[in-house]
């Protein structure tokens, strides 16, 4: 599977197609993020993806709309993998950071 950023981190590119872009509104439960309990994160910028099992996770940097705090977070869930068919996750999902462990970083 290959895993990119493209585009100065506009999109995430899964097998050579464009599959996530930015701009998307994500909800984040992540407690050192900001002092919200649910983050409405606006994605602005992939740094990188990377793959955890079936999960294809990215570190974004972003700003949450509710209290305006920016920053970047770790490993977001984005989709998943199965039998080499990407299927990216629901943007009302909630995505949690605490779950994952570090994933294999695929440069190619
Ligand atoms: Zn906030």
């Amino acid at each position: 599977m290959r895993l990119r950023v493209l585009d100065d981190g506009a999109w995430i590119s899964v097998n050579d197609q464009r599959e996530v872009s930015v701009s998307e509104l994500w909800r984040v439960a992540a407690t050192d993020f900001c002092s919200c309990d649910l983050v409405d994160f606006v994605v602005e910028n992939f740094q990188t993806v990377g793959v955890n099992g079936q999960t294809v996770e990215v570190v974004v940097y972003g700003q949450c709309i509710a209290c305006g705090a920016t920053g970047e977070i770790e490993w977001l869930p984005v989709g998943r993998v199965i039998e080499d068919e990407f299927t990216v996750f629901d943007q009302s999902a909630v995505r949690r950071t605490w779950e994952s462990r570090k994933p294999e970083i695929n440069s190619g």
